[in-house]
């Protein structure tokens, strides 16, 4: 213990009244995705866990994010890193992003052969830029020493194989029409630590099935993620559709405006029909948030 807490309150199930009361010392959350089902929840209550752990030992929020998101990415039941959704040429086009409270931000977009895309994204938080693309992440990935890595799994290809097989049986409606059943299941953490400053950090495969060059809302800062002196938030879902309300800022204006992330979390929600595919994970001082359309796998440390 470095003095920082008393203790670590693990909160499953977390209910508003419990989020509301009380102000956090530090706290971490982990989502697997909007439509990741609530029984793949040992992998964000692992990866919030370890993000617990580091963030007890004086680590900065920007620290913890990166390595829940990382943790996630490895956890090939996910679509993000190992396990990402394969385009229809084969290829697994990966996008992640970093930002913390003082504005730093980090992104990369349409990457292949990477094993953690959002190291990579905190890597362009230290170069003048704040998003990288295709070839150019890569080259500077190499030349850091990240090493060429195949997130494809044998997962990922079966269910490639399956959905064309689906399309060519025309069991799919006409593309583009009905955005809103594509499969998705990003994965994303906020937190808040010792010192009360706050990230947020997310990474994907993106969606399934997309034209190719498509780039969600994921390296887009203020869509899929954002962070400022009040707190911190993670959008999963539709990419599209969270990239048409901003909503990451949308619902961290809320919390700078005084409503408490559940509070904010559910008005960012509310914003769509429920036919749409969309969570939020948020964190403040006041506590943290979740809320989603779909199942969402997620995980939550708070120390109070
Ligand atoms: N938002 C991601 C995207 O559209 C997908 C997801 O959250 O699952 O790329």
């Amino acid at each position: 213990m470095n003095g920082f807490c008393s203790r670590d309150t693990i909160l499953r199930n977390l209910t508003y009244t419990d989020a509301i009361c009380g102000r956090m010392k530090y706290g971490v959350v982990v989502h697997g995705g909007s439509g990741s089902p609530s029984e793949l929840s040992d992998g964000p209550e692992r990866a919030a866990a370890a993000g617990s752990a580091l963030l007890q030992r004086g680590s900065s929020a920007v620290e913890c994010v990166t390595e829940c998101v990382s943790i996630m990415e490895d956890d090939s039941r996910f679509n993000a890193g190992t396990g990402s959704v394969l385009r229809f040429d084969g290829i697994a086009y990966m996008d992640a992003a970093v930002m913390s409270s003082s504005g730093e931000c980090g992104a990369v977009a349409h990457i292949t052969s990477i094993r953690n895309p959002v190291r990579l994204a905190r890597e362009v938080m230290k170069t003048p830029h704040v998003l990288l693309v295709c070839d150019g992440a890569i080259e500077l990935a190499r030349s850091l020493g990240f090493q060429e890595y195949d997130v494809s799994t044998d997962r990922g290809r079966e269910r490639l194989k399956r959905e064309i097989d689906d399309f060519s049986k025309g069991k799919r409606p006409e593309w583009p029409k009905n955005w809103k059943t594509y499969s998705v299941d990003t994965v994303g953490s906020v937190a808040m630590d010792a010192l009360g400053n706050f990230a947020a950090a997310n990474s994907t495969g993106g969606t399934f099935p997309a034209l190719k060059g498509r780039v969600g809302d994921v390296p887009m800062i203020g869509c899929g993620i954002y962070a400022g002196r009040k707190g911190a938030v993670a959008a999963t879902g539709i990419g599209e559709e969270i990239i048409r309300k901003v909503l990451s800022k949308t619902v961290y204006d809320m919390m700078e405006h005084g409503m408490h992330p559940q509070e904010a979390v559910e008005a960012g929600i509310s914003l769509y029909d429920r036919s749409v595919s969309v969570g939020l994970i948020a964190i403040s001082r006041e506590g943290i948030g979740v809320a989603s359309t779909r199942q969402m796998a997620h995980g939550k440390i708070i120390a109070d």
